[in-house]
């Protein structure tokens, strides 16, 4: 059977074996695609139906979670863990809280996971978890007995050797304060088994900042490459969470300028630079809507989503030399590229998690746009996290310099190992082909290693 033919079977039979699994589907399709030039060189992957078992979680652990609101009621969500692949260490990847969370959003993202922790070169494994519930509205008392609930079920399926989650949208310090405290008081034992701890239990310097400064890091080895940086250019960010605050916050200091942030219901444009303080406010410690940054930046400009037409997103509308896509999957269309492209982009880098649209991602690699790949661009943050779990480990504390030295040094290797990766299998400088394939063959040379388990 033709390489073509055998990654077509494998994606037909995914459709069938997970269907409306959308955001699943793209994300198998995307990978098995750009394993071509692989797999026709190497035949073991076929021999050892390496692809079929690949797009298939190891296990998926779906719960109900009853919570107490304060009005006495008990409220029902879903929650879930897929541990979806442990050739090369145990299992890790975030907890996304969000209304939008079902089983297909989370398989995507596990499936992410596993080939972006391989590209990290350390030993981790892939998964994901959470939940549908949405913590915008709640108060303190109902995030906490609804983070008390959901460990209740949790804790029977992770450990330090076993499965460390970390946060993910909607899951930050305050609900992995309450998920670890609720660990702790089942289990007795206070051990590693989650990252982005708070720094008085077990947490690590630089985790929090790790996603966002790391996107930049890779942005920067990109433009270097072509004898470029980051410095005078104006740049462009969605989200307004925690990978674009640090986002922002290192593309200051790097001298670039980043004129937008974004939420769920509009863009921020502040043509003079975003001010860092005024979102951390905001967002960070107030948890409140973008609308209330013009209180504190009067001259800056509100787009409401709203007003902008279907498909695009004002973000990518507003001229920019380079992108950084941070706030979730999707953001990016077909028109948004055309736009970027239109007022002279010349670098997308994913900080979120399949930001960009298959077509807008063709269209901009047509255009000769550089773009940096979710996988690699955004796997800062759960390498920061393997850091913090070889402190955990040794009980160690190491200085934010030490962290972010790491941080920038496994930045640089996975940006080589893209780039390679890329030349080596004749895929130019397509560093979504490299970092697929560099990150598929470590897992895919394991399994294959480690038999028919
Ligand atoms: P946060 O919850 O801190 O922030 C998410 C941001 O995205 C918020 O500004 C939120 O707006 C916005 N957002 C969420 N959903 C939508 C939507 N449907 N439309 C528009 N805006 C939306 O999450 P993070 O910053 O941690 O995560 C952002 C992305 O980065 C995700 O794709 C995540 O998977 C990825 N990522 C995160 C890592 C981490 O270490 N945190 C590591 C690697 C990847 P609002 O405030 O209105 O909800």
């Amino acid at each position: 059977m033709s390489v073509e033919k055998y990654i077509d079977k494998v994606l037909k039979q995914t459709a069938q074996q997970s269907p409306g699994q959308v955001e699943f589907y793209q994300a198998a399709e995307e990978v098995l695609h750009s394993l071509k030039p692989l797999l026709e060189r190497d035949s073991r992957y076929d021999k050892y139906n390496i692809l079929e078992r690949i797009v298939v979680p190891e296990r998926t652990i779906i719960f109900r979670i009853n919570w107490v609101d304060d009005d006495g009621i008990i409220q029902t969500n879903t929650g879930y863990r897929v541990q979806f692949n442990s050739a090369i260490g145990p299992y890790k990847g975030g907890l996304r809280f969000h209304p939008s969370v079902n089983l297909g959003i989370i398989k995507f993202l596990g499936f992410e996971q596993i080939f972006k922790n391989s590209l990290t070169g350390l030993n981790i494994g892939g998964g994901k978890g959470g939940s549908n519930f949405d913590p915008k509205g709640k108060s303190e008392n109902e995030v906490m007995r609804f983070c008390q609930a959901f460990m209740i079920e949790l804790s029977r399926h992770i450990g330090e050797r076993r499965d460390v989650p970390a946060g993910d949208i909607g899951v930050g310090g305050r609900e992995l304060g309450y998920m670890f405290g609720q660990y702790k008081k089942l289990t007795g034992k206070f051990e590693g088994i989650l990252t982005g701890k708070g720094l008085n239990w077990g947490g690590s310097l630089g985790r929090t900042e790790a996603t966002g400064f790391g996107s930049v890091y890779f942005a920067e080895h990109i433009l270097n490459k072509y004898g470029d940086t980051l410095k005078g250019k104006t740049c462009t960010v969605s989200g307004s969470g925690n990978v674009a605050t640090y986002t922002i916050q290192k593309l200051y200091d790097l001298d670039a300028l980043p004129v937008t942030c974004s939420d769920s219901k509009g863009t921020i444009y502040h043509k003079k630079g975003v001010d860092l303080e005024a979102l951390k406010a905001v967002k960070e410690i107030g948890r409140k809507p973008l609308t209330e940054y013009l209180k504190l930046c009067p001259d800056a400009e509100y787009i409401p989503v709203s007003k902008y037409p279907e498909d695009g997103h004002a973000c990518w509308h507003i001229p920019c030399d380079c992108a950084f896509p941070s706030a979730t999957q999707n953001e990016l269309t077909l028109v948004d590229a055309k736009a970027l492209v239109k007022n002279g982009c010349i670098l997308v880098n994913e900080g979120a998690n399949m930001p960009t649209t298959p077509d807008a991602c063709s269209y901009l690699m047509k255009n000769k746009v550089h773009f940096g790949p979710a996988k690699a661009a955004n796997a800062g943050g759960v390498a920061t996290s393997q850091l913090e779990m070889s402190q955990n480990a040794s009980m160690s504390n190491w200085s934010f310099a030490e962290v972010d030295a790491k941080l920038h040094k496994i930045m640089k290797n996975i940006f080589d190992i893209s780039y390679e990766t890329a030349q080596e299998y004749g895929c130019g400088d397509n560093l979504l082909a490299g970092a697929n394939i560099a990150g598929f063959k470590k897992v895919a040379d394991s399994m294959i290693d480690q038999g028919a388990v």
